[in-house]
C-alpha cells in the first residue's frame, strides 16, 4: 500500500426512471444510486441522492431505464460447455484450456446481467482459481462461490470431478480437503443424476442420513454451507433430515414417477432449507422432449413449493446440455410462465438467491453498505422480465461493464461450438478498470 496523498474515493451517481432495491413491490421512481469505489453509499429519490453525491461525482443517466441488483445464478457449472456431451468434452480438455473456457463463460454470464454465481461442481479447483482472479480484477466475471469437487460415492454421479468418498472417514477427508483448497461451500450428490453413465439412477439415493449429517457437521464447523443434489424423494428426505442448507433440483421422483409429499415440503419450509430447481431456458423444449404430463409435473412443482412456503433459489444448471451461460433471463421466464409476477421473479433472482447463498449482507439488494453489484436495463422489467435482456450497464463491485454484441469468433470462449445459435455471443468490454489496490 503506497503512502502518498490521501486517495479520493471514486463516486458515481446512477440515475434512472426507476430503481428496484430488490424486494418485490418496492420501486423508487426517478431514483438514483450513489456508488463509492466498490460499495453502495446511498439509494433513493434522485434529488436527494444527487445532493448527497456532490458536484464532483461522475454521472450515469438512464432516463427511461431501470436500476436493479445484479442477478444471482445459484447453480452453474463453469467446467461444462453446454454442448451435447459436456462430460466427454471435459475429459478431453486439459486444465489450461479448460480454465480459459471457464473464463469465457464467466464473461458471458456477466454480459447477461449476472454478477454472482454459485459453481456447484468443477475439476481441479479451477473455479476457485477463477473466483480469485475475478476478485483481484485479473479476470472479468461475476463473483464466484465455488464448491470444488462434489462428494459422490466411487463411480457415482459426477465422480469425474474428483470428489469420490464412501464411508465416514473418506467423507470427512474429502470435505476437509475441499475446505483446505478454499471451497466456499460443500456440494454432495445425495442421489444419482442424468449425466453420469453407469451411476445411480436419478431417483436412487447415494448416501444415507448419517453420511449426509457428517458432511453437514464438517462443513458447518468451518462456517460453510452444504448444497445437496437430490432428485429422488428419498434423497431429498435424507438431505432435509441431515440439515443441508439447499436442495438442488428437488425433482421428488421415485422409480415409477413423481411424488408430492406435503409433509416434506412443510419440513423444507420449517427448516428454511432453500430449493434450487436449476432449470435453464431449455424448459421451453421440455414438452417436446418429455411429453406434456411429465413436463407439467417437472415445472408445476415450482409453484407447489412456493405455495407451501419453501424458499426458492434461481439457478440454471448452466453448462449441462441445453443450458447456456448467456440466457439467465430465459430461465427466469419460466417463473413468469408459472404465474409468478415479474417483481417476485426479480426478487427471487436477487434478494432470495443471494440470501440462500449466505450473501445477504454483500449483494442481492441495493442498500447502503452492500457491494455495488448492479444491473441497468433500458426498459421496465416489472412489466416483463424479458426487459432484463436489454442491458445498458452491468456493475460489479463498482466496476462498470458495457455489454456489446460481437461476432461469435471474437468471443472469449473458444471451446464453444461456432454458430450453435444464431444470436451473436455477447462479450463484455471493461470500460474502465477501477478495482483499486485498496479494494478488499
Ligand atoms: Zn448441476
Amino acid at each position: 500500500m503506497s503512502r502518498g496523498a490521501p486517495r479520493t474515493a471514486r463516486r458515481t451517481v446512477l440515475t434512472a426512471a426507476r430503481v428496484l432495491p430488490g424486494p418485490a413491490g418496492e420501486v423508487i421512481h426517478d431514483g438514483a444510486v450513489l456508488v463509492e469505489d466498490t460499495v453502495i453509499r446511498a439509494v433513493g429519490p434522485r434529488s436527494e441522492v444527487d445532493a448527497l453525491a456532490g458536484p464532483d461525482a461522475e454521472r450515469s443517466g438512464h432516463p427511461d431505464g431501470t436500476i436493479l441488483p445484479g442477478l444471482v445464478d445459484g447453480h452453474v457449472h463453469l467446467a461444462f460447455d453446454a454442448g451435447p456431451d459436456p462430460v466427454a468434452t471435459l475429459a478431453a480438455t486439459g486444465d489450461d484450456e479448460l480454465y480459459r473456457a471457464m473464463a469465457g463463460r464467466a464473461a458471458q454470464l456477466l454480459a447477461s446481467g449476472v454478477t454472482t454465481v454459485r459453481d456447484l461442481g468443477d475439476r481441479g479447483g479451477l473455479a476457485g482459481r477463477l473466483r480469485d482472479a475475478v476478485a483481484a480484477g485479473r479476470a472479468v466475471g461475476p463473483r464466484i462461490l465455488s464448491a470444488g469437487a462434489p462428494l459422490t460415492p466411487p463411480g457415482g454421479h459426477c465422480w469425474f470431478f474428483g470428489g469420490e468418498a464412501q464411508g465416514g472417514a473418506q467423507i470427512r477427508d474429502v470435505v476437509r480437503r475441499n475446505l483446505r483448497l478454499g471451497a466456499d461451500l460443500i456440494k454432495v450428490m445425495a442421489t444419482g443424476g442424468h449425466l453420469t453413465a453407469g451411476g445411480a439412477s436419478m431417483w436412487e439415493s447415494q448416501y444415507d442420513v448419517p453420511d449426509l449429517a457428517l458432511v453437514v457437521e464438517e462443513a458447518h464447523r468451518a462456517g460453510r454451507r452444504v448444497a445437496a443434489h437430490a432428485h429422488g424423494t428419498d434423497g431429498v428426505r435424507a438431505a432435509v433430515a441431515a440439515g443441508v442448507d439447499t436442495v438442488e433440483h428437488c425433482t421428488l421422483a421415485n422409480a415409477d414417477g413423481f411424488d408430492a409429499p406435503d409433509e416434506l415440503a412443510r419440513e423444507l419450509a420449517r427448516k428454511g432449507i432453500a430449493v434450487c430447481t436449476a432449470i435453464s431456458a431449455d424448459w421451453r423444449n421440455y414438452a417436446a422432449k418429455y411429453g406434456d404430463r411429465i413436463t407439467g409435473r417437472l415445472l408445476g412443482r415450482i409453484g407447489w413449493l412456493e405455495e407451501r412456503g419453501v424458499r426458492l433459489v434461481a439457478g440454471t444448471d448452466a453448462g449441462i446440455p441445453g443450458a447456456p451461460f448467456d440466457d439467465f433471463v430465459g430461465s427466469l421466464e419460466l417463473f413468469e410462465h408459472l404465474g409468478f409476477t415479474p417483481s417476485r421473479t426479480i426478487e427471487l433472482a436477487t434478494v432470495d438467491t443471494a440470501a440462500a447463498l449466505g450473501l445477504a449482507e454483500r449483494t442481492g439488494r441495493i442498500a447502503p453498505g452492500l457491494d455495488a453489484d448492479l444491473l441497468v436495463v433500458a426498459g421496465d422489467p416489472t412489466r416483463s422480465v424479458a426487459a432484463l435482456r436489454d442491458i445498458e450497464l452491468v456493475v460489479t463491485r463498482g466496476t462498470p461493464h458495457r455489454p456489446r454484441s460481437v461476432p461469435p469468433q471474437d468471443a472469449a470462449d473458444q471451446s464453444r461450438p461456432r454458430a450453435r445459435n444464431s444470436s451473436a455471443v455477447a462479450a463484455v468490454e471493461v470500460r474502465s478498470a477501477v478495482v483499486s489496490s485498496t479494494s478488499r
